[in-house]
């Protein structure tokens, strides 16, 4: 019944854009940011530039512009995400420069306060919440996964068994909390490694009708991923050239992909990175897919808020 309902492919691709405000002490700084429309337009303003040359339109599904609260950002995704309690793959991203809001838009700056919690707490919570509701009906179990993908290594921020468990609801949301600062307690030791490496939590969720005993499954993958900054070649040498190299590649993959699937292209090229693979069964077929372009706004990230945005335009 559900499939009847499903939309063609290109409506199950999603492209909102987030604008970071100004930190603290960086208020005296210049915006690109020209003109941000109620229907997903979003002008940008080249600070080198005069004249009608000096602009740029482009279009998204939504813009949320720097004043955006967590919760507003979360209403507009909380369709997509309950939806997998009906048995559909979701998979929500959040792409841009080291910077931009990736990890505060996905995690939130601090998880203590829940007034600040990002999409996956939200999300997991409230999934929670509307199993509970349901548990007259439909009985729910959950397998987590949460893995950072590095090099084109994947690392477990979990122990690796945790994926062949199944799990009450409320439990995830304290094995996210774990993965976390399994992620983050690696970053501070190698150098804010969590920048240069993709990390994807993992919901599968199965749903069993108490009455008819029919059995549904849907996932929910949410991923922050590296920053999309170019590195300067001249610059870069060892390590971090081939940290630059394996992130250039994974997310020209992940356009491709989603490229592929926006044009409804028989062949989508899966198999050339570690993290299309791992997000394969959530990108195309029934599957729903949300990307947050997230931009930092001051001029001296034009070019990267440019670049960013034309790789949204490719998939959008
Ligand atoms: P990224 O993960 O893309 O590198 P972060 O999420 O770490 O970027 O954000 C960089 C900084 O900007 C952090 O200090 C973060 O708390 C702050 N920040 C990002 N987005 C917002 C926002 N919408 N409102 C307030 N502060 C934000
Ligand atoms: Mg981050």
């Amino acid at each position: 019944k559900l499939y009847n309902e499903v939309q063609d492919l290109k409506g199950n691709i999603r492209v909102y854009c987030r604008i970071r405000p100004f930190l603290p002490g960086q208020s005296k700084k210049r915006t690109t940011i020209e003109y941000i429309g109620e229907n997903g337009e979003l002008v940008v303003a080249n600070p080198l530039k005069q004249g009608k040359d000096s602009h740029r339109l482009f279009k998204f599904n939504k813009v949320f512009g720097p004043e955006a609260s967590q919760e507003e950002v979360f209403l507009d995704t909380q369709p997509l995400i309950r939806s997998v309690l009906d048995g559909y793959n979701v998979c929500i991203f959040a792409y841009g420069q080291t910077g931009s809001g990736k990890t505060y838009t996905m995690t939130g700056p601090n998880l203590s306060s829940k007034g600040d919690w990002g999409v996956n707490y939200r999300a997991l919570n409230d999934l929670f919440h509307i199993s509970q509701s349901r548990k007259n009906s439909i009985a729910y179990d959950v397998g987590v996964q949460m893995v950072e993908i590095y090099n084109e290594q994947v690392r477990d921020l979990l122990s690796s068994d945790t994926s062949q468990k199944r799990y009450p609801f409320h439990y995830v949301l304290e094995l996210m909390t774990i993965g976390l600062m399994n992620r983050s307690v690696g970053a501070t030791a190698l150098n804010e490694r969590s920048s240069r490496s993709h990390s994807v939590l993992t919901v599968h969720v199965r749903g069993v009708d108490l009455e008819t005993d029919a059995v549904l499954r849907g996932s929910l993958h949410l991923v922050d991923l590296a920053g999309s900054e170019r590195v300067d070649r001249s610059e870069a040498t060892g390590d971090r050239l081939r940290e630059a190299q394996h992130i250039n590649k994974s997310l020209s993959a992940l356009g491709d992909v989603v490229f592929a699937l926006a044009q409804k292209s028989p062949h989508v090229p899966y198999r050339n990175s570690k993290i299309t693979q791992v997000l394969q069964s959530s990108l195309g077929g029934q599957a729903k897919t949300l990307m947050f372009v997230q931009l930092n706004p001051d001029v001296e990230s034009y070019s990267e808020t440019i670049s960013t945005l034309k790789f949204a335009e490719r998939v959008s």
